[in-house]
């Protein structure tokens, strides 16, 4: 059976990455999403589990002392990261994971995983992108103003990836990241390894 697919859906903060990542996750339910750790404090309505596995600061240092993690990354203040047991063992069933996760996790993701899928997510522009991180409504300006250096700087990263999406409409942006997802799936290595058995088997016959 071939491993499942580790897609990474990144690109900056604000961007809409949740966004684009709950929508493809109800078009296809086949695809796993991994729930990642963070130190950050729930927002209003984010579930345990669902959103994300809060963290204090120990139990993180913990999960990282005891290689729990596959990737981490510090941002704008606070740990996010992800558990390695859970991608490995469902890429191991043959089951698609998608992480979604900021621009220096992917990077080490792509060290460790360089077969992954690699996606960024633009804005549609650079006043869209401050727009929605000021319309999330949860942040101080000051957090705001972070956030939008940092994005800027995690643009400059869009070379590392094999995609790039816009983000314009969340369904044509899910529909393109569809069709990624298929046409890796066609990728003719993926078939190799099964060819060579096959074409040894029939010489032996
Ligand atoms: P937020 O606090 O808005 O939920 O997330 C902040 C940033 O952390 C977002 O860009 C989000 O994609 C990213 N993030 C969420 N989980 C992870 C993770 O496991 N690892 C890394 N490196 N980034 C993450």
């Amino acid at each position: 059976m071939n491993r499942g697919l580790l897609i990474v859906l990144s690109g900056p903060s604000g961007v809409g990455k949740g966004t684009v990542c709950a929508e493809l996750r109800k078009k296809d339910k086949e695809l796993i999403y991994s729930v990642s750790a963070t130190t950050r404090a729930p927002r209003q309505g984010e579930v345990e589990g669902i959103n994300y596995f809060f963290k204090t600061k120990e139990q993180f240092q913990s999960m990282i002392a005891s290689d729990a993690l596959l990737e981490y990354a510090e941002y704008v203040g606070n740990y996010y990261g992800t558990p390695r047991d859970f991608v490995e063992r469902m890429l191991a069933s043959g089951k698609d994971v998608i992480l979604e996760i900021e621009v220096q996790g992917a990077l080490k993701v792509k060290e460790k995983f360089p077969e992954g899928v690699f996606i960024f997510l633009l804005p549609p522009s650079l006043d869209v992108l401050k727009e929605r991180i000021t319309g999330r409504g949860t942040e101080n300006s000051d957090v705001i103003d972070h956030r939008m250096n940092v994005a800027v700087e995690e643009m400059n990263l869009i070379h590392y990836y094999d995609y790039a999406v816009v983000n314009d409409k969340i369904d044509q942006a899910c529909h393109r990241i569809q069709s990624i997802i298929t046409a890796e799936h066609c990728r003719k290595d993926r078939f190799v390894a099964g060819l060579n058995t096959m074409a040894a088997a029939t010489e032996k016959a």
